[in-house]
C-alpha cells in the first residue's frame, strides 16, 4: 500500500518532463539523502571531497556515476530535516533539462541506493511527518492543476490552511462539548444541571460553520472542473464567430458556408476565473450528408455532455422555424420533457446584434433583454431564462456573456474577484457526514434521551471532521488521495 510509512530514502524527478524544460531537478528525501547525493556529487570550486553542504545553501558541481564518469553539471541546495517539504532531510540536484541528464542523474542516485518515489510520495511524506495537514496536501496537487488565476488563488489559500483551520476550530468545539458530555457521564451529581439549551444552541453553532464551509464547495467546483459549454444553433448564425471572438483566437475555422464546422472544435477560456471549455458544433439540422450527420450527433452528444448549453440565433432574424427545429432535437417539448436531451443549464445568444433594425448604435453596450423580444415559443421562454445580445463581429455583448454565464453557473461572488479557499469534493462529503451526526445528536438532546446516545454523535461528527484534516482518517482515504498525484509529487 502506498500509504504505509517506511525508512527508504526517495528520489524523483521533481520537474516536467517537457523537452524545452531547461532545468530538470532531481529530489532526494529521506534520512540517507545527503550521503547517497555525496556519492553522485563532486563539489566544485574551492571546496573538498569530505564536506558537508550547508542547509539552504546552493553549491555548484558535478554529477558522476559509479565509476566516477561525468553525468552533467549541476547545482545542489540541500535542505536538512525538519525546514524541507518532507520534512526530511532533502537534497535537490538542479540538472539541464532535456530528460536525458535527469535521468542519468537519477539512476546514479539509484544505484547509490535511492528508491524511485511512487506517486504523491513526497506530499505523502509531508502529510505522514506534520509538515502539511491533509487539506493542504490536496491544496498541493489542485494548485499544480490549476487552469485560471482564481483556481490558483484558491487553491494557494487552501495551501496557507484555510480549510484545515475552518474544519479543526469546528473539531475542537467538537472535542469541549464531547468533554463536558463526558463529564456528565462520570461525575453527574458533583456538577450542577446540565444547561441543555446552552448544549443545542452549541450544536447549531457548529452546524452554521460547517454549512458556511459547505457553501463553499460550489465555487472550489467551478473552480476545478470548471465548465464545459456548448455551443449549437443552425449554420451561420456565428457560433464559430463567436466562439472566437469570446476567446479571441482563430481556433475555429468561420466560414459563410452554412454547415462547413462538421467537428466540434474545442477552445478554452477563463470566465470571472473559472476555467471554460467552449465546444462549437456543427449546425444541428437534418443531413444527407454522412459527414454532416456525424457531427450533428456528435453536436447532440456534446449538448447531453455539457453544463451548459448555449444556442445561438440570429438576432437580426429572430427566432425561426429552423431555430425551433434545433430547440426541438435538443430541448423536446422543453427542459424536464421527456425529448429532452439537455441536462445542464441553457443559455440563448441572439447574435448579430449589429445587423438588427432599430439596434442600439454601435458604441452601445448590448444588454440582457427579456426572452419575449424574441418571440420564442413558451418551450424556449421556459428553458432559457434570459437572452444575451452580441455582435461576434463587432465583439460586443461578451462581457454581458460572461456575466450570464457565471450567474447562470452560481458564481457571482467570483466575478467581483473574491477568491478564498473552497472545500473539494471528498471534504464536503465528509462534512456533509458531520452535519448529519449533529442533526441527529440535535434531535437525541431534543428527545431527552441518554447520554451515551449524545456522544454517539458527537463521535461520528467528530470523526467526519477528522477526515477532512487528516486528524482521523483510513488508509483507502490516503491511498485515494495520493494516488491521484503525479510522480514527483
Ligand atoms: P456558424 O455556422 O454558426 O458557426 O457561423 P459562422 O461563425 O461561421 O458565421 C457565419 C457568417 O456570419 C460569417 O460570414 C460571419 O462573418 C457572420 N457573422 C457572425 N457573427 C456575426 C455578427 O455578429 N454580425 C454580423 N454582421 N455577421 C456575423
Ligand atoms: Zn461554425
Amino acid at each position: 500500500v502506498l500509504t504505509t510509512r517506511d525508512e527508504d530514502t526517495i528520489a524523483a524527478i521533481v520537474t516536467g518532463m517537457s523537452e524545452q524544460g531547461t532545468v530538470a531537478v532531481i529530489r532526494v528525501s529521506g534520512s540517507e539523502a545527503l550521503a547517497m547525493a555525496a556519492k553522485v556529487f563532486r563539489p566544485g570550486g574551492r571546496f573538498r571531497l569530505g564536506w558537508e553542504p550547508e542547509t539552504h545553501r546552493v553549491y555548484y558541481g558535478t554529477a558522476v556515476d559509479g565509476d566516477e564518469n561525468l553525468l552533467d553539471e549541476v547545482l545542489l541546495l540541500c535542505m536538512r530535516s525538519p525546514r524541507s517539504y518532507t520534512a526530511e532531510d532533502v537534497v535537490e540536484l538542479h540538472c539541464h533539462g532535456g530528460g536525458v541528464c535527469a535521468g542519468r542523474v537519477q539512476r546514479a542516485l539509484i544505484e547509490a541506493g535511492a528508491r524511485p518515489a511512487r506517486a504523491g510520495e513526497f506530499t505523502l511524506r509531508a502529510f505522514l511527518n506534520g509538515r502539511l495537514d491533509l487539506a493542504q496536501a490536496e491544496a498541493v496537487s489542485e494548485l499544480l492543476s490549476a487552469r485560471t488565476v482564481a483556481a490558483a488563488d484558491s487553491a494557494l489559500a487552501g495551501l496557507r490552511g484555510g480549510v484545515g483551520a475552518a474544519v479543526a476550530g469546528l473539531r475542537r468545539r467538537c472535542l469541549d462539548l464531547l468533554a463536558e458530555l463526558e463529564a456528565r457521564l462520570d461525575f453527574d451529581e458533583d456538577l450542577p444541571p446540565m444547561e441543555e439549551s446552552g448544549i443545542k444552541a452549541e450544536i447549531e453553532r457548529i452546524q452554521a460553520g460547517i454549512e458556511q464551509a459547505l457553501r463553499t464547495a460550489r465555487t472550489g467546483n467551478l473552480l476545478r472542473r470548471g465548465l464545459q459549454v456548448a455551443i449549437v444553433g443552425r449554420p451561420n448564425v456565428g457560433k464559430s464567430s463567436l466562439l472566437n471572438a469570446w476567446t479571441n483566437s482563430d481556433r475555429a475555422i468561420v466560414t459563410s458556408v452554412p454547415g462547413t464546422t462538421r467537428d466540434v472544435l474545442h477552445a478554452e477560456l477563463a470566465v470571472g476565473g473559472v476555467p471554460v471549455t467552449l465546444l462549437d458544433t456543427a449546425g444541428i439540422r437534418e443531413s444527407e450528408d454522412v459527414v454532416e450527420k456525424i457531427g450533428v450527433e456528435r453536436s447532440q452528444a456534446a449538448a447531453r455532455a455539457a453544463d451548459v448549453v448555449i444556442m445561438v440565433v440570429d438576432g437580426a432574424q429572430g427566432w425561426t422555424d429552423a431555430d425551433g427545429e434545433i430547440f426541438r432535437s435538443l430541448w423536446g417539448d422543453g427542459p424536464g420533457s421527456s425529448g429532452c436531451q439537455v441536462q445542464g443549464l441553457s443559455l440563448l445568444v441572439a447574435n448579430k446584434e449589429d445587423l438588427r433594425e432599430g439596434a442600439q448604435p454601435a458604441g452601445d453596450k448590448a444588454s440582457p433583454s427579456s426572452p419575449s423580444e424574441l418571440l420564442l415559443p413558451l418551450p424556449a421562454r421556459e428553458a432559457f431564462s434570459a437572452v444575451v445580445r452580441t455582435s461576434a463581429a463587432q465583439r460586443r455583448g461578451l462581457e454581458e456573456l460572461d456575466a450570464a454565464l457565471l450567474r447562470l453557473a452560481g458564481a457571482p461572488q467570483l466575478a467581483a474577484g473574491g477568491v478564498s479557499w473552497a472545500v473539494n469534493e471528498r471534504q464536503a462529503e465528509a462534512l456533509v457526514r458531520s452535519h448529519e451526526a449533529l442533526m441527529r445528536l440535535g434531535e437525541s438532546v431534543a428527545a431527552g434521551l441518554p447520554l451515551d446516545f449524545w456522544t454517539i454523535d458527537l463521535r461520528s461528527a467528530l470523526l467526519a471532521l477528522g477526515e477532512v484534516s487528516g486528524d482521523e482518517v483510513a488508509e483507502e482515504v490516503l491511498d485515494n488521495v495520493f494516488s491521484r498525484f503525479c510522480i514527483g509529487k
